[in-house]
């Protein structure tokens, strides 16, 4: 079992919390012990290079302060940077002026976004929306029933058809038109790794849907390879923003960590566990604070 990010960050600044004096000792192995815990967490190298440098910046002014509690800028530097590199402000939805607001997620296979798609629908149909979901993913064998029944229990219409992806999407769009349903939200096909064949398919379904916006479902477990995963989606697809799933069980804190700040895509959506229910807007504040314990 890893011991979590938070943890070790905790053990780095435990040392000088509640130091009322820093001397740049103090400050070079706290800020040692940081990188280390963010290089084993797996962020992004570049990622850990600037939390330090600009930690580092605010321990000197720390230092130079007649404030009584030097440790606990620190420690505040480390949070606000943090919530720098997950993204400042909360993601919100920008809906289509004439509706549907169509919304296209893809991903690899396993990510969580057969789920995230149904998961998503119940969020914004608790918010007073009629949401749509379109079963596009006809690689994955059972993926449409898993829609199916995960959308009857969000209380979400699906569509579906055993024809090709581009057909379903297309075609449930205008579905979703006919019903006067306000949001689409599309589920495509995943492979194991990025290929030609998933990306031109991926790409067929956006030029047939105009979708509005274009999610990149990523497993918080993959670490910083989610960098690598969101470059080559956005390359494609012109991503809006990405959603991270199994934050539950992401002990490590890679993934959050490294996307906003190397790929420039904000996170969206935080999916924290296997119930419809686990899902909520990502919130970097309490993701910082998450991760600092
Ligand atoms: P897809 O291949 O990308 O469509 O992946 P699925 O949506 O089928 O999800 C793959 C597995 O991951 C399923 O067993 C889901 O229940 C599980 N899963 C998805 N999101 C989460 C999450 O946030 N937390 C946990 N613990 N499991 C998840």
């Amino acid at each position: 079992m890893f011991e979590t990010l938070g943890e070790r960050l905790e053990g780095a600044l435990s040392r000088i919390r509640g130091k009322t004096r820093l001397t740049q000792a103090d400050v070079d192995e706290a800020l040692a012990e940081i990188r280390r815990a963010l290089l084993e967490a797996d962020v992004n190298i570049g990622v850990v290079n600037l939390i330090s440098e600009r930690v580092g910046v605010a321990a000197v002014g720390a230092m130079a302060s007649p404030s009584l509690t030097p440790g606990q800028q620190v420690v505040k530097a480390v949070h606000n940077e943090l919530i720098d590199v997950l993204g400042q402000d909360t993601y919100r939805i920008r809906f289509a002026s004439t509706p549907p607001t169509i919304l296209l997620l893809a991903g690899l296979q396993g990510s969580g976004k057969t789920t995230a798609a149904a998961k998503l629908a119940l969020l914004l149909r608790r918010q007073g929306r009629s949401p749509y979901l379109i079963a596009a993913d006809l690689a994955r064998p059972g993926a449409v029933r898993q829609l199916e029944i995960l959308g009857e229990q969000a209380g979400v219409p699906v569509f579906s058809e055993p024809t090709t992806p581009v057909e379903v999407a297309t075609k449930g769009v205008a579905e979703a038109r006919r019903l006067a349903r306000d949001v689409v939200i599309i589920d495509t096909a995943g492979r194991l790794a990025i290929d030609d064949a998933l990306m031109n398919e991926v790409s067929e379904i956006q030029k047939a849907t105009q979708a509005h916006l274009r999610f990149l479902v990523v497993d918080a477990m993959i670490g910083q390879d989610a960098v690598v995963t969101a470059r080559a989606f956005d390359e494609r697809l012109e991503l809006s923003a990405v959603i991270l799933t199994k934050l539950d069980g992401d002990a490590r804190g890679g993934a959050a960590l490294s996307v906003k700040e190397v790929v420039g895509k904000p996170i969206a959506f935080a999916s924290v566990g296997e119930k419809l229910e686990d899902f909520e807007p990502f919130y970097p504040d309490r993701m910082a604070s998450r991760i600092l314990g």
